[in-house]
């Protein structure tokens, strides 16, 4: 997978990514990164992107050419490094922006199947709406919050993809089976040692009878997804057992028995 970032300060994007997991994953060409500064596209003197919004208001607004320009010399350099007898479809470019669609498990699934990605990061009051009209195939947030820039938003979209890619976990199963995997969080992890200022580790976990261990691992996945995020379990994938667990855990909030 090639990540492509149009960006106003690709250091940060670099080191922020270059280390610990999606940086050895880089190193094993697992994935690539590439950082585009927007400003190397500027035709002004002083090499400014920005100007003020027109209409008036606070701020200033990324200006059309430069995006337009880094998108393109951007776009061509990712075509020519197809082979040519690969046919090549243009990659998703996506406005990272409080004004998309709020970026979740499912959304990581569906990029990590891309060959490449390119991420827009905007700046003081975003960019001229003229260019992402013409370059913009996706619009996603991370959340109802308005950040600074858009760059803390890719890194962390990039990093929530990397990791759906096989190789760049060490132990491939462990993305398969943790939060938001059907619909459901994560069960509750323990480690060494077996007890820890009087809190012991689960008994079941210590048995080593692998079926008790899983039912009891969805059991508190269902009961932990209701206790945090009921909303979740609409869309939850459950069992018949792992339903009448629910129903019983909803029947007992309901009626206080427990
Ligand atoms: N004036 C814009 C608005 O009200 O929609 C907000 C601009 S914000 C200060 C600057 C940039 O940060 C945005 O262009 C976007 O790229 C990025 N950004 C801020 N919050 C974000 C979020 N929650 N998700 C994704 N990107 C965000």
């Amino acid at each position: 997978m090639n990540f492509h970032v149009l960006t106003l300060f690709p250091e940060m994007i670099q080191q922020g990514l270059g280390t610990s997991i999606t940086g050895r994953a880089m190193d094993k060409g697992l994935i690539s990164l590439n950082a585009v500064n927007i400003r190397d596209f500027s035709a002004d003197k002083h090499n400014r992107v920005d100007d003020y919004p027109y209409g008036g208001g606070a701020g200033m607004v990324i200006q059309a050419e430069p995006v337009f320009k880094a998108f393109g010399y951007l776009a061509n350099h990712i075509k020519m490094t197809k082979e040519a007898s690969v046919s090549y479809e243009k990659p998703r470019v996506i406005y990272v922006t409080p004004q998309g669609s709020i970026f979740n498990q499912g959304m990581a699934k569906e990029f990590a199947k891309e060959d490449d990605l390119i991420f827009l990061c905007g700046h003081y009051e975003g960019i001229d709406e003229r260019v992402l009209e013409m370059v913009v195939t996706d619009y996603i947030s991370i959340g109802d919050y308005v950040l600074t820039g858009g760059e803390l938003p890719a890194m962390v979209m990039i990093d929530a993809i990397s990791r759906l890619i096989p190789g760049v976990l060490n132990n491939d199963v462990s993305s398969e089976f943790e939060s938001l995997q059907d619909n459901l969080l994560e069960y509750p992890q323990y480690t060494r040692p077996e007890v820890f200022m009087g809190k012991k580790v689960p008994e079941v976990l210590l048995t080593g009878h692998h079926a008790n261990i899983e039912t009891w691992r969805r059991e508190q996945s269902v009961l932990r997804t209701y206790e945090r995020r009921p909303d979740l379990l609409e869309n939850a994938e459950l069992t018949e057992n792992e339903r009448e667990y629910l129903t019983r855990l909803i029947f007992q909030k309901n009626y206080n028995v427990y």
